[in-house]
């Protein structure tokens, strides 16, 4: 009786779709002023169903005062009903900042020596995850879509899978999967991979992400590689450090088939476009391009996050302002490193360590006139963040290890004219697709120097022909055609396989 209302599509992911802020004493729901990103790129899914529901988690106080459960959003993606969880601050310190971040997180991006086990309760990542399921599920409609988001929700599916056999379950990742010998260092890896081996297809930016995955799931579980095809679209096939030339797209496990998709999310040049081509960015680039003067710019964005290279980046700027003498007042970073809101220990230290470098390299080079870096540990703007972008002359990323990376797409969207060079990191997902980009390894002082020097003293020409393949890949591999790929691959699944299987058993 109250099937009629439940749901055809729902999006599990943690976080809230909008931006919750208080104004005159009431709660809004405002549209997140970023155009760009994760969230607009799954709001954009959220049109395409009339009923679809988006399940994700709020704090709430002990007593549960003041908490809605469910709002109802309109925005300029349409009319969806938002399903909050409601979890306790020790809820959300167990299973997020402890669980997730100090020991998923690391094993994820391949740093088995920052696993930390001793404080992880399992049993509350298990609860949490389950309650996320069943949220799930009394939303949905028994053969309704549901597609849920990243590793904090890896035990999702086989949660979703018990409750309603007959869904269909799609699980994507928005970080790397590493290789079998990192990923095994979890102690609950059956758990996960027998978790995901639940899905109908398990999504990934990029082939080798997907062949990591497809490789422990047949030696930890016995799956086997049902098809494999040659790798095509936007990545590199060979020769970057993160290349595969062939890819596995669906393994078979208990009956089950289990499709495997590899597809990065794009950027979206157009918004990036009308952003800098209004007045008022026009007006704010002239305007950093003054306050810079003669100097270049540099600029590096991302989060805190040992990760994401930050401090590699800064030693090698320190390194260079000693080798290069000259460039004394001649260059300027602007160094964005957001800092989380909730003050997560699994980054404090290398926050500190960010500005400590920051304070030692301004106070060894700088003078009255000039400091060499400005450093800001709050989000800019995206609309700010564009205009310095293409005010730029290097953009910087190092990541030690990344998803994907959307900010050096977002970068090179932005340029035109007389474009500024990209220093990309070999161990960003980005790398696969921007081979054209300056590539660095950030473990090596030697190539990190190199690097630079070469964004520095690369003449207009070469940057200009770069960019130029590097832009026509953006925008051809943008947002909308990764939604696009992933509609194909949701609308190819069958109905539903695992009446076929159960009737097969
Ligand atoms: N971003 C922003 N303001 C900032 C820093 C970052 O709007 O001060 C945006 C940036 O434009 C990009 C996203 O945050 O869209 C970061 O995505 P990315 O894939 O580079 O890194 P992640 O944080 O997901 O690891």
């Amino acid at each position: 009786m109250a099937q009629a209302k439940k749901s055809s599509f729902v999006i599990v992911y943690h976080r809230q779709p909008y931006e919750e802020v208080i104004e005159n004493g009431r709660v809004i729901y405002k549209e997140n002023k970023s155009p760009n990103g994760i969230v607009p790129a799954l709001k954009g899914f959220l049109g395409s169903a009339k009923d679809a529901v988006w399940i994700a988690w709020k704090q709430v106080p002990a007593n549960g005062k003041g908490f809605e459960r469910t709002v109802h959003i309109k925005d300029s993606y349409g009319e969806y009903d938002v399903v909050r969880l409601p979890l306790k601050a020790e809820q959300v310190k167990a299973f997020y900042h402890v669980t997730s971040k100090e020991a998923l997180w690391p094993i994820l991006h391949s740093f088995p020596g920052k696993f930390n086990y001793g404080p992880v309760d399992w049993e509350n990542f298990r609860e949490v995850n389950r309650l996320f399921a069943e949220a799930a599920c009394e939303q949905a409609s028994d053969d309704a879509f549901i597609w849920v988001h990243d590793y904090n929700l890896w035990l999702v599916p086989h949660y979703v899978r018990r409750i309603k056999p007959n869904a269909r379950i799609a699980m994507f990742h928005h970080t790397p999967f590493p290789a079998a010998d990192t990923f095994n260092v979890l102690p609950w890896r059956e758990e996960i991979l027998g978790s995901l081996l639940d899905c109908d297809i398990v999504g990934f930016h990029i082939p080798r992400y997907a062949e990591n995955f497809a490789s422990t799931a047949c030696s930890v579980l016995g799956a086997v590689r049902a098809e494999t095809r040659a790798v095509k679209g936007p990545f590199c096939p060979t020769g970057t450090v993160l290349s595969e030339p062939t890819v596995t797209t669906a393994l078979n496990y208990n009956g089950r088939r289990v499709e495997i998709d590899a597809w990065p999310i794009g950027t979206n040049p157009e918004v990036i476009d009308k952003l800098l081509s209004t007045f008022e960015a026009g007006q704010r680039v002239a305007e950093i391009k003054s306050e810079i003067g003669d100097r270049r710019l540099l600029v590096s964005v991302g989060r805190v996050d040992y990760v994401k290279g930050t401090k590699e980046m800064l030693e090698a700027f320190d390194r260079l302002l000693a080798r290069r003498p000259e460039l004394k007042e001649k260059v300027k970073l602007f160094c964005v490193c957001v800092a989380p809101a909730d003050g997560m220990s699994a980054y404090r230290a290398a926050q500190r360590e960010v500005e400590r470098l920051v304070g030692s390299i301004n106070g060894k080079y700088g003078n009255l006139r000039w400091s060499p870096i400005m450093l800001s540990t709050r989000g800019v703007p995206f609309e700010e963040l564009v205009c310095y972008y293409r005010a730029a002359d290097v953009c910087w990323i190092t990541p030690l290890r990344d998803g994907l990376n959307l900010v050096a797409k977002e970068f090179i969207a932005a340029q035109n004219g007389d474009p500024g060079a990209l220093i990309l990191s070999e161990f960003a997902g980005s790398a696969v697709e921007l081979a054209e980009s300056i590539r660095v390894n950030p473990y090596s002082e030697r190539s990190m120097d190199a690097a630079i020097d070469a964004a520095l003293d690369m003449g207009a020409t070469e940057r200009s022909d770069q960019l130029q393949k590097m832009r026509e890949r953006v925008s051809t591999w943008n947002v909308d055609h990764w939604a696009q790929h992933v509609r194909e691959r949701f609308e190819a699944l069958p109905a539903s396989q695992n009446e076929n299987a159960r009737s097969a058993a």
